[in-house]
């Protein structure tokens, strides 16, 4: 497996045990390699590959110019998540890798829509991702949630039926609602009612905008949407207007830096504008995206800001206090308990 190519050969290391917390992760680009293909055997899926390839078929390869490029990577996925015990081993999974990485607040967001089907009600997809979220909680003591996408290319009136079954597990795990997928091709306008939906009732927001396309959506999302959180918001650097209109509301930017090279949102690593946020005081996240398309996980994304960008470790440790405050959590005394974990490595720095 090729490491993350962003990363210098000797590079300035995070501590190894600073408390994380990834606000921007997906089930579906969480898939671990051997587990795809336990579960093709099990499932009986065809494969249109050697096993052998499989890497070159779930992960990065360098060839891949837009997002949709890496969404299709991505896709090669939706094939296992098909029943409920997939569902829920990827979701156990995805929270267990993140622990081992140090995570100690993950929200993991999921679009049930892709995986329901006759025999697999969208319902049953959400108590499936929350049972393995919760056995993880369990078992390794990080804190979960599970946030719902709805996919712009799916149908408005399929967005609004999840909007609706979201808020009927607002107090069963499910913290909040996103806008997922191509950009493009599909405008949130579509799915404004969705959100309205949602609006209210005590789930966030998230919308990813401004990733692939420009920082009109940015605008959209926070003003129309109601998005408290973007995901990605990259092309926000292009307008003034868009920076002052995110820092006014206190809107918190979801940045994965390694996932904006594999999409194309920008051209080089170099030139990604994270510290221009951090430093004009819009704050942040760092997440991974997809971990397994990617090839990375936040202990990576975090060394890069430190190597690439000239984060230091108490910035880093910053972004993940801003991170507790900006998560979809609505237990006040968790979020202290995080924030105190968070706060206790200051001493080391
Ligand atoms: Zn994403």
């Amino acid at each position: 497996m090729i490491n993350t190519v962003f990363i210098p050969p000797n590079p300035k290391k995070i501590h190894k045990d600073m408390p994380k917390c990834n606000l921007h992760t997906h089930l579906e680009g969480s898939v671990r390699p051997e587990t795809f293909l336990a579960l093709a055997d099990k499932q009986k899926v065809k494969l249109p590959f050697n096993k052998n390839q499989i890497l070159d078929f779930i992960q990065v390869s360098g060839v891949e110019k837009t997002l949709v490029d890496y969404l299709n990577k991505i896709m090669i996925n939706y094939q296992v998540l098909k029943d409920y015990q997939a569902l829920k081993q990827v979701a156990y999974e995805a929270a267990e890798d993140a622990h081992k990485d140090g995570v100690i607040y993950i929200e993991l967001r999921a679009g049930p829509l892709t995986h329901s089907h006759d025999d697999l009600s969208i319902e049953a997809c959400i108590e499936a991702m929350l049972d393995g979220l919760q056995e993880a909680q369990t078992k390794f003591g990080i804190i979960t949630g599970l946030i719902l996408s709805g996919l712009r290319n799916h149908e408005t009136n399929k967005n609004i039926i999840l909007a609706k079954i979201a808020k009927k597990y607002q107090d069963k795990g499910v913290v909040g609602f996103d806008l997922a997928g191509d950009e493009v091709g599909y405008s949130a306008e579509l799915h404004q009612e969705a959100f309205t939906i949602i609006r209210d009732s005590d789930l966030g927001i998230t919308v990813h905008a401004g990733e692939a396309a420009g920082y009109e959506n940015v605008q959209y999302a926070i003003n129309n949407l109601n998005a408290s959180r973007i995901g990605h918001g990259v092309k926000s650097i292009e307008s003034k207007s868009t920076m002052e209109l995110i820092k006014e509301r206190k809107i918190l930017l979801e940045i994965c830096p390694t996932s904006n090279i594999h999409t194309g949102t920008v051209e080089s690593i170099e030139s990604h504008p994270v510290k221009e946020f951090f430093d004009s005081g819009i704050e942040i996240s760092i997440g991974d995206d997809d971990p397994i398309t990617s090839r990375t996980k936040v202990s990576n994304e975090l060394t890069l800001l430190l190597n690439t960008f000239g984060f230091s470790n108490n910035e880093l440790l910053k972004i993940q206090l801003s991170s507790v405050d900006h998560s979809f959590l609505k237990d006040d005394l968790i979020k202290h308990q995080l924030k105190e974990k968070i706060q206790e490595f200051e001493q080391f720095f």
